[in-house]
C-alpha cells in the first residue's frame, strides 16, 4: 500500500481534497465534558469497489479504553484506517465526530496533528532513517515546534528502559531489520513520544511471544497511567492482552457491523466460545 502512516506528518505537508488543517485551538480542548473524544455514526466505509463497513456506530469518551475484537477480514483495521483518514478507503455515509468536531474530511495528516494516532498492525521501514530523527520530526510536528535532538532522546531512553529496549535502538534505521517484536514495541515508543489524545492499535499484540506480549502491554499500561485523559481504542485477537490491559469496554465486530458490547466478560467468553455464535447466523 502506497499510504504514507500518518505519523510522516511533518515529512509531506502538501496535501490535497477537501480537508481542514486541525488548529491547534481545538487540538487540545473539547468543548464541553459531555463531548464524546471520539463519535463514530452510521459509518459506511470500503475500498472504491467494496463496502467494508455496513453502518457503524462507536464513541469513545476521553480517557475510555475501548477493545474492539473480531475474527479476520471483520472490517477492524478498515475502521481503524477510516478513522486515521487513509485514502485507500472511501467514506459513502456517516461521520466521524472527534473533539466535537467533524473530520470525515480532513487529511490524515491534520488528523494526526490533533491527536490521533495508529500503531499499525504492519508497520512500514524507512530505509536510512534513524529512530531518532524520525521521533525527532513527527513530535515537532505534533507540537508544531521544534525539539531539539537532545530532548528526544531523553525521552527516547527513558521510554526504551520501560519497554525492555536497548538505548542503541534509537540509532538504528526506522524499522530496517527490526523483528517482529522490535517493530511493535517501536510503535508503542512512537506513542509514548507523540502523546496522542486518541490512541488506536491495531493488533498490536500480534506475532509477540508471551514476553513481547508482556513488555508491550506494560508499555502501553505505563502510558495510560501517565496520561490518563488519552482515549485508546484497542483492535485484537487475544483476551490475554485485554487481560494485561483492562480496557473499560469491548465491542465485537463481525463482517463490517458491530455484533456485539460488553465488559470483560465479552472478552473471555470470546477466548474459550470463539465468534461462531455471530458467524454462523
Ligand atoms: P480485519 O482487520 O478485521 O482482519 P480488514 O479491515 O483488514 O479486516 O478487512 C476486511 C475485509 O475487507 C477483508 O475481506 C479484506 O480482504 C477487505 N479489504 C480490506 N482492505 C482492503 C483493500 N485495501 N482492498 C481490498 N480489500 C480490502
Ligand atoms: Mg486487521
Amino acid at each position: 500500500m502506497n499510504f504514507k502512516p500518518l505519523k510522516y506528518i511533518s515529512m509531506t505537508p502538501q496535501n490535497k481534497g477537501p480537508e481542514k488543517e486541525a488548529s491547534l485551538g481545538n487540538a487540545s480542548k473539547l468543548p464541553d465534558d459531555n463531548t464524546p473524544l471520539l463519535d463514530v455514526s452510521g459509518l459506511r466505509s470500503g475500498t472504491d469497489t467494496q463496502e467494508i463497513l455496513h453502518g457503524i456506530d462507536l464513541r469513545v469518551d476521553k480517557g475510555e479504553v475501548i477493545a474492539i475484537m473480531g475474527p479476520n477480514g471483520s472490517g477492524k483495521s478498515t475502521l481503524a484506517n477510516t478513522i486515521l483518514g487513509n485514502p485507500e478507503y472511501v467514506v459513502t455515509a456517516g461521520n466521524i465526530r472527534y473533539k466535537g468536531e467533524d473530520i470525515t474530511a480532513w487529511s490524515p495528516d491534520a488528523r494526526a496533528k490533533s491527536g490521533i494516532f495508529m500503531a499499525f498492525q504492519h508497520p512500514e521501514s524507512i530505509e536510512g532513517l534513524p529512530v531518532v530523527q524520525f521521533l525527532k520530526q513527527a513530535v515537532s510536528a505534533r507540537k508544531t515546534t521544534e525539539v531539539s535532538t537532545l530532548e528526544i532522546r531523553m525521552e527516547i531512553i527513558e521510554w526504551l528502559k520501560k519497554l525492555g529496549m536497548d538505548d542503541e535502538f534509537a540509532t538504528r534505521h526506522l524499522n530496517e531489520g527490526f523483528s517482529g517484536g522490535e517493530r511493535k514495541r517501536n510503535e508503542i515508543l512512537q506513542m509514548a513520544l507523540l502523546e496522542p489524545d486518541l490512541a488506536i492499535l491495531d493488533e498490536t499484540d500480534s506475532g509477540l511471544d508471551v514476553d513481547g506480549l508482556t513488555t508491550v502491554a506494560s508499555g502501553v499500561k505505563s502510558i495510560m497511567d501517565h496520561r490518563p485523559e488519552m482515549s485508546t481504542i484497542i483492535v485484537t485477537h487475544y483476551a490475554k492482552f485485554l487481560e494485561l490491559i483492562r480496557p473499560d469496554r469491548t465491542i465485537v465486530l463481525v463482517n463490517g457491523i458491530v455484533v456485539a458490547s460488553g465488559g470483560d466478560e465479552l472478552a473471555m467468553d470470546i477466548d474459550s466460545n470463539g465468534y461462531d455464535r455471530w458467524t454462523e447466523r
